[in-house]
């Protein structure tokens, strides 16, 4: 199975193919086809499996394929720390680089006002970890009243440091309708608990 073959437009498989990706992992031959289908996903997957791919890819081909209903953000990717937060916002740009869609990052410990002017333009994409995103949500300098895809990566780790609080401040800002991805390594009660309040009868991924 190739990554055309999945249902990636040709845009996102040239860049793939550009990085030297051949063949999805076993998670992204599950995760493409159940994100493609617009409905929630509960993922068991570790790092090191491609898991990063496996939600970026199909949530770049969406929000590509419908046109945007306003210039709002249109997806949040929560991380637990910056260095992931990093990672998965080089990811994004990594493999949209053929496409006309803005990412940022945004996390703490830094100047917090480069962050304010790169949210004036337009950003499609916002990777963020809980804490900054926070700030900017009571400093009104963020909107997220268009965010389509929410995904949750590491999210036993977001527990573990603590940030349910956050995280729930977060969603209650989100609109109703929209899909939810969540990816955990592991699967505490806290996270089963989080994933029955959040998801609508998700596809499950276990790899
Ligand atoms: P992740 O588990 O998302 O942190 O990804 C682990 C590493 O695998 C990253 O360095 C990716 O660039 C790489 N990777 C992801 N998917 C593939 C693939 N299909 N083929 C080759 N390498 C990949």
């Amino acid at each position: 199975m190739s990554f055309s073959a999945l249902g990636l437009a040709d845009d996102i498989v040239r860049a793939v193919t550009e990085l030297g990706y051949t063949t999805p992992t076993p998670i992204q031959l599950q995760a493409i086809p159940a994100v493609l289908s617009g409905g929630d996903l509960l993922a068991g997957a570790q790092t090191g499996t491609g898991k990063t791919a496996g939600f970026t890819l199909p949530l770049l081909h969406i929000l590509n394929s419908k046109p945007a209903a306003s210039k709002k953000i249109r997806a949040l990717i929560l991380t637990p720390t910056r260095e992931l937060a990093a990672q998965v916002e080089e990811s994004v740009r990594d493999y949209g680089k053929y496409l006309p869609l803005k990412s940022m990052m945004m996390f703490g410990g830094v100047s917090i006002n480069p962050q304010i002017k790169m949210l004036r333009g337009q950003v499609d994409i916002l990777v963020a970890t809980p804490g900054r995103l926070l700030d900017h949500i009571s400093q009104k300098t963020v909107d997220l009243s268009g965010v389509e895809v929410l995904i949750l990566d590491e999210a036993d780790r977001m527990l573990d440091m603590g940030f349910i609080r956050d995280i729930k401040k977060v969603l209650a800002l989100l609109p109703a309708k929209r899909q939810n991805l969540l990816f955990s390594a592991t699967f505490s009660d806290e996270i089963k608990t989080l994933a029955d309040g959040l998801l609508d009868n998700p596809a499950l991924i276990e790899v």
